[in-house]
């Protein structure tokens, strides 16, 4: 089947098959064209779920529970299952996810492939520390329980391993305890970089969810303004509240029916949303407020393919991490240059990553700062900034996050991750993607043969 399956990004567009998986306990299709990569719900942003010229076997089809155990709170399910699927059924009995990204329309085996983290990274890490097992299935027709005990070295290669190990069939995860769908929430406004960090410094040790929303294009003593999210979740008290309707996520909600003019998106409308939205949030500062889980963790998910608002050319995200003892001075000269680029993002989103190490060989979150925004797909420009913002990094010591990225160098993916050598040897003969070449440079040898 011939399908254009893209990433959340719109960009790069390729031309790629589709086949989808059903059953767990099938072998892998034969004599699918070109190689293989699994394709969960597409939310990547780039090219690492895409596979142009190849096959992705799509896992939408795999979307069944397996087991639940109420009091545990260990889930077990078939890979295509979505966190917004797992919400449905954990949350009315007192259980939600370890940890979460900014929404919920992901596969479980995309989150383990991208080895995702949400705004809990400073206490819970990132989501392969909650995955108990899973069942890898390859292209050989071998099949592997893994954990961190057994089939360790698969365990580690496979969570954040970009989908090339082989298809996740299934996993075991351990939910967290909550004891309502509330989230006790308020927000700091800060005048600049360093009061980012200084609010930072005051709220991780007290707030389990952390994160801020930055006005890009504020420059001078403004650099770096913004608005310090974070929040708890609400303690026992507050079941109080109409349990049984509050704990379902919202349904519906807008939806973007076709692609806006790229004159939508400049540099005065972001300028003008980002006045707004920064004055608004800084009357209401310091008040402490109960909102539902859904608009705190997922305020995209509202507003259906909003990806569509940047028009039929895409856009790119760049999110990098930084470690902290360079974190303030990489910051700085990254921010300055997107403001100093006049390329307008309304979505730029700044995180302290804590501590706790990741499982995975290719996992991104390490401790340091992250900053990750939206750029419409403006062609060259775009793509030079991406390139300083790119080096900054690398030479900041920094990493660029594979789950967001479409363009990343060879040399700049070497640099992120250190471990790919060790990696390598786990990758599946008959899987690849478009990231994956990129990266290796396995399209710039074909071209120049
Ligand atoms: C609005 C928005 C907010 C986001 N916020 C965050 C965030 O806060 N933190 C964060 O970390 N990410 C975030 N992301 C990125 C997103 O969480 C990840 O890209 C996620 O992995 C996408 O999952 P998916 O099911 O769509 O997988 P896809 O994008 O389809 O695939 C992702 C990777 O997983 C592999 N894969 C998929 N299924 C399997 C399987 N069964 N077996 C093996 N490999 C598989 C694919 O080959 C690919 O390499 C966000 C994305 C969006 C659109």
């Amino acid at each position: 089947m011939s399908k254009a399956l893209q990433s959340w990004g719109r960009y790069p567009r390729v031309t790629q098959r589709a086949h989808p998986l059903v059953w767990v306990g099938e072998p892998l299709p034969q004599g699918l064209q070109g190689p293989l990569l699994p394709y969960g719900q597409g939310r990547s942003y780039g090219d690492s779920c895409l596979n142009p010229g190849g096959t992705v076997l799509t896992t939408a089809g795999l979307d069944r529970f397996l087991g639940f155990d109420p009091a545990s709170g260990v889930l077990t399910c078939e890979a295509g299952v979505t966190l917004e699927d797992i919400l449905r059924l954990a949350t009315w009995q007192g259980w939600f996810l370890p940890v979460t990204p900014g929404t919920k329309f992901v596969s479980v085996g995309g989150a383990i492939a991208n080895d995702v983290h949400g705004k809990n990274h400073h206490r819970m890490g990132t989501f392969g520390r909650h995955v108990r097992r899973f069942e890898l299935l390859r292209s050989d027709g071998r099949r592997l329980v893994c954990s961190p005990t057994e089939n360790a070295d698969w365990y580690a290669a496979t969570i954040g391993g970009l989908g090339l190990t082989g298809v996740i069939l299934w996993a075991e995860v351990q939910l967290r305890r909550m004891s309502n769908p509330y989230i006790q929430q308020d927000t700091l406004p800060f005048a600049n970089l360093d009061g980012f960090f200084q609010a930072a410094a005051e709220s991780d040790a007290d707030f389990e969810y952390t994160v801020a929303w930055v006005d890009c294009l504020s420059r001078g003593r403004k650099l770096g303004r913004g608005l310090y999210f974070r929040g708890n979740h609400a303690p026992p008290q507050f079941d109080a509240l109409p349990l049984a309707k509050s704990h379902l996520s919202r349904k519906g909600g807008l939806s973007v029916p076709f692609d806006l003019p790229s004159f939508t998106l400049n540099r005065l409308t972001v300028a003008a949303f980002n006045a707004l939205y920064y004055g608004k949030n800084r009357l209401g500062a310091g008040k402490t407020h109960l909102t539902h889980y859904d608009p705190f963790f997922y305020p995209l998910d509202s507003v259906h393919a909003w990806n569509r608002i940047y028009g039929r050319r895409g856009f790119l995200q760049f999110q990098c991490v930084v470690p902290h003892e360079v974190g303030g001075g990489a910051m700085r000269e990254i921010l300055e240059r997107i403001a100093a680029s006049r390329l307008a993002s309304f979505l730029a989103v700044l995180k302290k990553f804590g501590s706790a190490p990741s499982p995975g060989l290719l996992s991104f979150p390490r401790p340091g700062v992250t900053l990750a925004l939206d750029f419409a797909n403006a062609g060259e420009r775009t793509y030079r900034l991406f390139h300083e913002l790119e080096r900054v990094t690398r030479e900041a010591g920094g990493a660029v996050y594979p789950a967001k990225d479409a363009r990343m160098e060879p040399e700049t993916f070497q640099a992120s991750f250190p471990q790919v050598g060790a990696f390598a040897r786990f990758v599946d003969p008959a899987f690849s993607s478009a990231f994956w070449r990129r990266v290796k440079g396995a399209d710039a040898a074909a071209a120049a043969r």
